[in-house]
């Protein structure tokens, strides 16, 4: 039977990761893998993610399992985390699932359940498991238009009109803050014309939040998407923790699905249970109880927000400081789109053999479609990735 299967291609960046390791320099720059980094290159565990783990050791008297849609107390802190005032309870259902990739795969699984020819729009270019998802689900795959790489910015004349082509059938997949690859991020503006035209449309938005408080702050990250909530009856939000609170190995995700009232949200709530009960039965508790602590406790939250904070203006200082430098060496100013981009990515226009170069002659590791985790950057490593991609002909 198993000799049946046909050899999968291995994920890129994990073999990137493999390649990293393996390389003997001692000066080698991982700008590869998405994790948030430090000055020193660590992913810390945050200091209320410490506490809050310390207190429900001491505390927690049983393993026993949870609910299948996960801790409520969970779920309520993730709904008003993300949503905030922007709609009535009553009309969300939510679920916690195994991690930001769990949530968007049970929101797609959803919505296979509600329509098994739903086409599936995703931005050009967007994370790779989007695609890969919508694909193994068998619904149909869209490319909108998002990005000019010639001018490094939003394509948001292109944007706009390829979701004019939607329609209630359809899925839109939105990045609710901090592109990924691209950091080129939609403006309040540009969220209340997509929220104009999907609400004329019919299709429903997939917002996929995988970096609040990255981008500019917990609040402004937020506020495209609940401008969508507030104008649109039907809405899915895929939740990841694994950023924002360090819990990347813990798996924290939920699926939040805004419902135009309470009898369709019962309705969701009953198919994203059950999808939860087919595909894992109970999600995992121990980072999401965890998350719930910090929300629920002010001092614990405030550390949390101010540790969230510290990590997203150094993103922002080394964004800047590698476009200064590149425009004091290369004497242009090509590359001042890197300061401008927000969270851990920006594409640097990179050909796969300028990728190679870099790699070979300097040993910065960057992702083939030329995407940089700029969090990999450092004040000591920021002059020579700059002459690495100087020198690679960038
Ligand atoms: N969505 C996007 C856009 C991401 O970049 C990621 C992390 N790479 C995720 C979802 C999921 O992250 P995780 O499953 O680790 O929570």
């Amino acid at each position: 039977m198993l000799n049946r299967l046909s050899p999968q291609s291995p994920d890129k960046i994990i073999g990137l990761m493999q390649q990293f390791r393996a390389d003997p320099r001692t000066d080698k720059i991982d700008l590869g893998v998405g994790v948030y980094r430090d000055a020193e290159g660590r992913t810390p565990v945050m200091r209320a993610v410490k506490a809050a783990e310390e207190t429900l050791w001491r505390t927690q008297d049983s393993k026993g399992y949870v609910g299948i849609e996960g801790d409520p107390a969970f779920l309520d802190a993730i709904r008003t985390l993300v949503l905030g005032e922007a709609v009535p309870a009553g009309r969300v259902a939510a679920v916690a699932t195994p991690g930001g990739t769990g949530a968007v795969r049970q929101a797609l699984e959803l919505v296979r359940l509600a329509d098994r020819k739903a086409r599936v729009f995703i931005p050009a270019p967007s994370w790779p498991n989007h695609a890969a998802i919508v694909n193994f689900l068998g619904l149909g795959e869209v490319a909108y238009r998002y990005y000019d790489a010639g001018a490094h910015a939003l394509d948001i004349s292109g944007l706009l009109a390829d979701l004019e082509t939607t329609g209630p059938g359809d899925v839109v997949i939105l990045h609710g803050c901090c592109h990924n690859p691209t950091g080129a991020e939609l403006t309040p503006a540009d969220w209340a014309a997509i929220a104009e035209i999907l609400g004329r449309t019919g299709a429903l938005p997939l917002v996929d939040l995988a970096y609040l408080g990255f981008g500019a702050g917990l609040e402004a990250d937020a506020a495209g998407l609940r401008l969508l909530a507030g104008a649109l009856p039907e809405m899915l939000v895929s939740v990841s923790c694994s950023k924002n609170f360090g819990l990347y190995r813990e798996r924290v995700g939920a699926v939040l699905a805004l419902t135009p009232d309470e009898t369709a949200r019962e309705l969701v709530r009953g198919n994203l249970s059950n999808l939860n009960r087919q595909n894992f039965a109970f999600p995992p508790d121990h980072g999401a109880r965890v998350v719930t602590a910090i929300l629920g406790n002010a001092e614990l939250r405030a550390d949390w927000a101010a540790e969230l904070e510290t990590m997203r203006s150094r993103i922002e200082t080394l964004r800047r400081t590698l476009a200064d430098r590149l425009r004091e060496t290369s004497g242009s100013d090509r590359f001042a789109f890197l300061a401008g981009q927000k969270g851990l990515f920006s594409l640097i226009g990179a050909t796969p053999d300028q990728v190679a170069a870099m790699r070979e002659t300097h040993g910065v590791y960057v992702v083939g479609d030329g995407r940089i985790n700029l969090a990999g950057l450092s004040e000591t490593n920021i002059p020579k990735v700059a002459e690495a991609m100087l020198a690679a002909g960038l």
